[in-house]
């Protein structure tokens, strides 16, 4: 019996690593044509200037259309990007996509509006000539690459080529954030090594922030050892109003989450343009 049962089982795992397989190589598949077919799309979330209210920044995020799956998270998609090697140019489409964008809104809407962007580390490795590409890109849409920032991880700090790749990054003007601080492994020597522009307090330290809670020391030191480097602070995920003043309180600089607006799209987002966040969110701060 227990071999039977022992058989049985492991035919039933097989079975089952067969059908994920067949999934993610389906999912492989899709996503080499998913350019081609022009079924990537970037929506946009307002990050606000707490100074002033407005939306001085957004951050970029992809979205997949796929046509018989409907949408696909980055979540699940962006890794298999990486381990195929595709994110380098659905990368290289980001950025383009967003230099583009980034040029109109200052045209039309706000000449000092600047564009975040997420990168996996792949793409900044010394063998992705991404770079030469967001070069082009700049030049031509005619952007200063001071209108974009890139997102990085903790991670890629750790990477040989970094230090490198952050002054070309420079060079260009395109300022450098770190997302998600906090969730990686880093270590304040990095910080101090590098000359980071942004560091973004992951959601994960946003949510639970009431006085006392370690989340609030952690946030407050953050926030405190930040601004002694140098470095400006944009908090993500925020979602209360508690939230927000706690952290305008701290004097955390920019602020990003569901409170102000999900990532909406292009069209959605110029409507903000005009707009006190801040004030509207939290109707009683006047
Ligand atoms: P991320 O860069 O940390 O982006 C923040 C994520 O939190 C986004 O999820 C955003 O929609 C979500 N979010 C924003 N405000 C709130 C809030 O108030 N509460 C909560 N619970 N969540 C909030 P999304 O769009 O699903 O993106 C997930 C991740 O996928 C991103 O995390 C980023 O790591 C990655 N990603 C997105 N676009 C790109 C891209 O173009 N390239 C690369 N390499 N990665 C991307
Ligand atoms: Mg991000
Ligand atoms: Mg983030
Ligand atoms: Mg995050």
């Amino acid at each position: 019996v227990a071999k039977e049962q022992g058989r049985n089982r492991f035919h039933y795992f097989t079975a089952s690593m067969q059908e994920m397989a067949q999934a993610k190589m389906h999912l492989t598949n899709d996503l080499r044509n998913a350019l081609a077919q022009n079924e990537f799309q970037l929506v946009y979330q307002p990050i606000i200037e707490f100074s002033s209210g407005r939306v001085q920044k957004a951050e970029a995020l992809i979205r997949w259309n796929h046509p018989v799956r409907g949408a696909i998270s980055p979540m699940e998609f962006i890794p298999v990007a990486e381990e195929t090697g595709l994110i380098v140019d659905i990368g290289n489409w980001v950025f383009h996509e967003a230099a583009r964008q980034t040029q109109q809104w200052r045209q039309r809407y706000q000449p000092d509006f600047q564009l975040s962007i997420n990168t996996s580390p792949l793409q900044l490795r010394a063998d992705a000539s991404s770079l030469q590409h967001w070069q082009r890109s700049l030049k031509s849409v005619g952007l200063p690459g001071s209108a974009l920032a890139i997102e990085i991880t903790e991670s890629l700090l750790m990477d040989a080529g970094f230090a490198e790749r952050l002054i070309a990054m420079h060079e260009l003007g395109i300022e450098v954030s770190l997302d998600d601080f906090g969730t990686g492994y880093s270590s304040m020597s990095y910080l101090k090594k590098f000359d980071i522009d942004y560091l973004k307090i992951d959601k994960s330290f946003v949510g639970n922030l009431q006085k006392g809670s370690s989340d609030f020391a952690i946030c407050e030191a953050v926030i405190v050892m930040a601004h002694k480097l140098g470095i400006m602070v944009i908090a993500e995920g925020i979602e209360t109003s508690s939230q927000l003043s706690i952290l305008d309180t701290m004097g955390c600089d920019y602020g990003q989450g569901y409170l102000f607006s999900h990532p909406v799209s292009a069209l959605e987002l110029e409507k903000l343009f005009k707009a006190d966040l801040k004030s509207l969110s939290v109707p009683n701060l006047g």
